[in-house]
């Protein structure tokens, strides 16, 4: 029999901090196979591209486009230390192939003075093709088969720009063709964006690579999804404001459906739901879910 595939996904402070990319591209050559990594934007870059659109929508293209150079640099900065001098121009391509029409976008925010939830999209969703670009090749330079994937070619949703839902029918049917190619590759995909089914870019709603990361898992009918994290686990409250907060060992699908449900940020509101059906499929008892996290520093 096949061995079952894994799902690891990585957030913005696990990539976007200085030092640590190193240890997530070691996590992952060193990870069992076959293996499939959700990665979201680096860093703060998602709130610097909505600085971007709003200073836009104000007429404050210089500051604009200020937070698009800060964008840049954090990438360049990440990049340097885990690539060559060749994989670094290539790189420099790729931003450049992302960056520009976000340029182009801006401009045409700032001549109307208004962002549409379409046009916020269409910039907001940079971040994650950043992420997969940079660790893509990193890996390939480390002989793992990093394969960069956008998941805009096979994540359908509604147009519902910002908060996109994912047309399940479509994205299957989609993948399906999509993940042909990724046979003895490890596919590296954008977490947070997808497409309507005209081709516009969407994207599933802050914090959504979780959901990206639950639901490719469920395509795949994966093993696993692991969130790795730099906090222990699930908390038993915010580490920020309880001191005493301690990592949960067990959290059952319903228990973290309702910790979704009442907001907490760990969670974006629908990423336990993709598990929580492949669970039930195979027949599995509700109350025994491992808090799906781990420590990656
Ligand atoms: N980059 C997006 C955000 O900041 C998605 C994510 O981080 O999961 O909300
Ligand atoms: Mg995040």
């Amino acid at each position: 029999m096949q061995p079952k595939w894994q799902v690891y996904k990585f957030g913005g402070s696990s990539l976007g901090t200085s030092g640590r990319l190193p240890r997530v591209l070691e996590l992952i050559a060193a990870a069992p196979r076959p293996l499939a990594v959700v990665v979201s934007a680096l860093g703060d870059t998602t709130d610097w591209l909505l600085l971007a659109a709003r200073s836009a929508a104000e007429g404050e293209i210089a500051q604009a486009r200020a937070e698009l150079a800060r964008v840049r640099e954090l990438a360049l900065g990440r990049a340097r230390p885990v690539l060559t001098t060749h994989g670094l121009r290539a790189f420099r391509t790729d931003l450049d192939a992302v960056l520009l029409p976000v340029e182009r976008v801006l401009s045409g925010i700032e001549l109307t003075r208004e962002c549409s939830p379409r046009s916020l999209d269409a910039i907001l969703h940079a971040g994650e093709r950043i992420s997969v670009a940079l660790v893509s090749r990193a890996l390939r330079e480390r002989d793992v088969p990093g394969l960069a994937v956008d998941a805009r070619d096979f994540v359908v949703t509604d147009d519902n720009f910002g908060s996109a839902a994912v047309e399940p029918a479509l994205t299957a049917a989609k993948f399906a063709v999509a993940a042909k190619d990724w046979t003895g590759t490890v596919p590296i995909v954008t977490g947070f964006i997808a497409r309507t089914r005209d081709g516009h870019t969407t994207t599933l709603g802050r914090n959504g690579s979780d959901y990206t990361a639950t639901f490719l898992a469920s395509l795949l009918r994966a093993e696993a999804v692991t969130v790795w994290t730099d906090v222990l686990g699930v908390m038993t409250a915010d580490p920020n404001l309880v001191r005493e907060a301690s990592p949960v060992d067990r959290l059952s699908y319903d228990e973290a459906l309702e910790l979704a449900y009442f907001g907490t940020r760990m969670f974006h509101s629908r990423t336990i739901i993709p598990p929580a059906g492949l669970r039930r499929r195979a027949g599995h008892p509700q109350h025994h879910a491992a808090a799906g996290t781990r420590h990656a520093h």
